[in-house]
């Protein structure tokens, strides 16, 4: 399975069509709740939670959607209530396995999202077998994609190659919409790689460092978002979202300090995950065998400065990645042993030296080899012996 996220490109009519949509999702799931709850009041009725959701949706698609005041319900697509009231069958089930807390009612708040899906098939449910693959939507390559039961939107960023599924979510964060579907991996056709086997020197100065000479950077833009965001802190840092024991509201001007401030990490993060997105896709379309470090993070946060690397290259989130599409794209990723000297050993001859952290350059005192550390490194990580290399 491979999930495709986008953010979409709405005009300002589409966004408030979302909105009325989430709406009514949430309207949907609420009710659903409230009458499930009360169900429960009445000792006599003997039913499965999931036999009283499915009395509970008749009553709405037979009694409440007919009612005049609720005929706004009728132009959003049915998958929209149809999903909702499975939402809350599987939020019911997670909480009576004790794998979740009692569901609880959504709101504005917490984010919006909705389910529509292609009704010639059946809503896959947990634990279900999937859905056959006719009952598919395609969605072809390019900036468009038609959600089933609503009309074609734009994306910001292109899907690359044609692909199909069926369940589409759309999902807001801050003021952005995006919708995620998700793909069988077994659909792509197989990969042919360029290079049989590659170190990467995961970095602190640079995101990546690949044996064959390539390197990948971390784009500039985050820093400068992370100073943006430094000082909205800064500037507000007196703010508080009102004070609900108090009973003190939150200010105008406060509720708007906190949507800039969602909005500023959510673009930090966006950044992020794109750059590392971009680099681990490419470089599991290039190399077969991935050879990183297994890096022992805990050890590094002890060195402080290091420690703010990590977290902003996100050393674990690439390795993630890189293991996750071992499947999709046919890689074999494996873990250098931590102890193994990758940076302290000379690619050329093996002499193995001590190096400072702010040595920038590699420089052998046996051979005289000189060499950028992290290049040093990645060759080093390629050829490192099989006995301290495990698959990941
Ligand atoms: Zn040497």
């Amino acid at each position: 399975m491979y999930a495709i996220k986008r953010e979409l490109k709405l005009n300002n009519k589409e966004a408030s069509q979302m909105l009325g949509i989430a709406g009514f999702k949430r309207v949907v799931y609420n009710l659903g709740l409230d009458l499930l709850i009360a169900s429960w009041q009445f000792p006599g009725v003997k039913a499965s939670d999931s036999k009283r959701i499915d009395a509970i949706k008749k009553v709405f698609t037979q009694v409440t959607m007919h009612k005049r005041e609720n005929s706004w319900m009728k132009k959003y697509p049915s998958t929209v209530y149809q999903s909702a009231f499975i939402d809350l069958k599987n939020a019911i089930s997670r909480w009576r396995k004790g794998l979740g807390g009692f569901p609880k009612k959504k709101s504005k708040n917490i984010g919006d999202s909705f389910t529509v899906y292609k009704t010639a098939g059946v809503y896959p449910e947990k634990g279900k077998p999937p859905v056959p693959f006719t009952n598919r939507v395609t969605i072809e390559s390019g900036k468009r994609i038609k959600l089933p039961g609503l009309k074609t939107f734009r994306l910001k960023e292109q899907i690359g190659f044609i692909c199909s599924s069926q369940t589409f979510t759309v999902s807001r964060s801050a003021d952005k919409w995006f919708v995620s579907f998700v793909l069988d991996a077994e659909k792509i056709p197989p990969t042919i790689h360029a290079i049989e086997r590659a170190g990467v020197d995961l970095g602190v100065k640079c995101l990546a460092t690949v044996s064959n000479g390539s390197k990948y950077d971390m784009p500039i833009t985050t820093l400068k978002a992370n100073t943006a965001l430094g000082k909205l802190q800064w500037h507000n840092r007196n703010k508080v979202l009102g004070n609900k024991k108090l009973q003190v509201p939150a200010s105008n001007k406060a509720k708007k300090y906190y949507v800039r401030l969602s909005r500023q990490h959510l673009r930090i993060s966006n950044i992020r995950q794109d750059t590392t997105q971009k680099m681990t896709t490419d470089l599991s379309r290039k190399v077969y065998n991935i050879r990183i470090e297994d890096l022992n993070v805990s050890g590094l946060i002890a060195n402080h400065k290091l420690a703010a690397a990590v977290s902003n290259n996100c050393f674990y989130e690439i390795r993630r990645q890189l293991v996750y599409k071992q499947a999709h794209y046919g890689t074999k990723v494996e873990l250098v042993d931590r102890w193994y000297p990758s940076s302290k050993t000379c690619s050329r001859c093996g002499h193995i030296q001590d190096v400072k952290l702010s040595d920038r350059v590699f420089h052998c005192s046996k051979c005289g080899h000189c060499q950028d550390r992290d290049e040093n490194a990645s060759i080093n990580l390629k050829n490192a012996p099989t006995d301290r290399v495990r698959s990941a």
